[in-house]
């Protein structure tokens, strides 16, 4: 029987049982549990055959509405169990390139599957505590649809996320790169930009508004690319957008080897990669670019 189930006739029967006669229906009750659910034990089973007295059947009905508890995110959603620690310095070091961006690669199929690894976020925090070791930074757009840590299935102290409308590069994103990098570690770069972005859209059509006016100014140069290869576009030109918001990515890749020599040097060193990609926003799949 499923857990919710097995949990439904659990906490739906001892209010009744209680209210009428626990020793008339408690053999029907304790009936239905053992023979709907195979994980009741042994002991318990010799619990509840020893005698019907109702303080048994109350440390029966704990226990096992714990054990359905314990178990039911599990079982019901088909998620994994915890199959990833906060890093140590020592395994941070010893990992690649190569290998985070694998280890990105494989969590982004986790999401895109719906298996996102399932975490003690409350026992993370206590041992991320004491210093963090992340694997890689990602530069992301604020959008609301993109998820960043869920994206790429990763926890506490996995990794550095950057975020700006637009994802682009400017003195405090670096700065922020710098400290995850060469103070903090890292292995990896990753500037995702994402469909259907806000930010290119209103840097596309030229948007004056507030502090927006400024901000997406900073993409007006990926704009302008765009439109000198394949003429002038809006927001309303799918495909335009779409060159547009790549172009975009690249251009904060170039900026960061050209405005970074500390992460230009980690590059060369062979102790960084700096990557490019784009999130479908229908499939939540991250299309990695193929140049670094
Ligand atoms: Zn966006």
């Amino acid at each position: 029987m499923p857990v919710a189930g097995t949990r439904w006739l659990i906490h739906n029967s001892m209010p009744v049982a209680a209210a009428l006669d626990v020793v008339v229906f408690y053999p029907r009750c304790i009936a239905a549990i053992l023979f709907f659910d195979a994980r009741v034990s042994v002991m318990e089973r010799l619990i509840c055959k020893a005698d019907a007295h109702s303080l048994r059947f109350l440390l029966c009905y704990v226990a096992l509405a714990g054990m359905a508890s314990a178990v039911e995110p599990t079982e019901v959603s088909g998620l994994k169990p915890l199959k990833e620690r906060v890093l140590t310095q020592a395994e941070q070091q010893a990992l690649s390139p190569e290998e985070v961006l694998s280890m990105l690669r494989e969590g982004n199929r986790r999401f895109v599957a719906g298996t996102l690894t399932l975490r003690d976020h409350s026992a993370q925090v206590r041992k991320a505590a004491l210093g963090q070791f992340p694997k890689a930074i990602i530069l992301s757009c604020v959008d609301s649809r993109v998820p960043v840590e869920d994206v790429f299935d990763r926890g506490i102290g996995d990794i550095f996320v950057s975020r700006n409308a637009g994802n682009f590069v400017n003195i405090d994103v670096l700065g922020g790169m710098e400290f995850a990098c060469k103070v903090a570690g890292a292995k990896l770069i990753l500037v995702m930009g994402h469909e259907d972005c806000g930010a290119v859209k209103g840097a596309i059509d030229n948007v004056k508004l507030g502090n927006l006016t400024a901000m997406l100014k900073n993409i007006r140069p990926s704009v302008a690319q765009v439109a000198e290869k394949v003429g002038e576009g809006t927001s309303a030109d799918e495909a335009f957008v779409q060159k547009v918001t790549k172009q975009n990515v690249r251009d904060a890749i170039a900026n960061i080897r050209k405005q970074s020599p500390v992460l230009l040097d980690l590059e060369r060193q062979g102790r960084l990669t700096i990557v490019g990609g784009i999130y479908n926003m229908n499939t939540g799949e991250v299309e990695f670019f193929d140049e670094s």
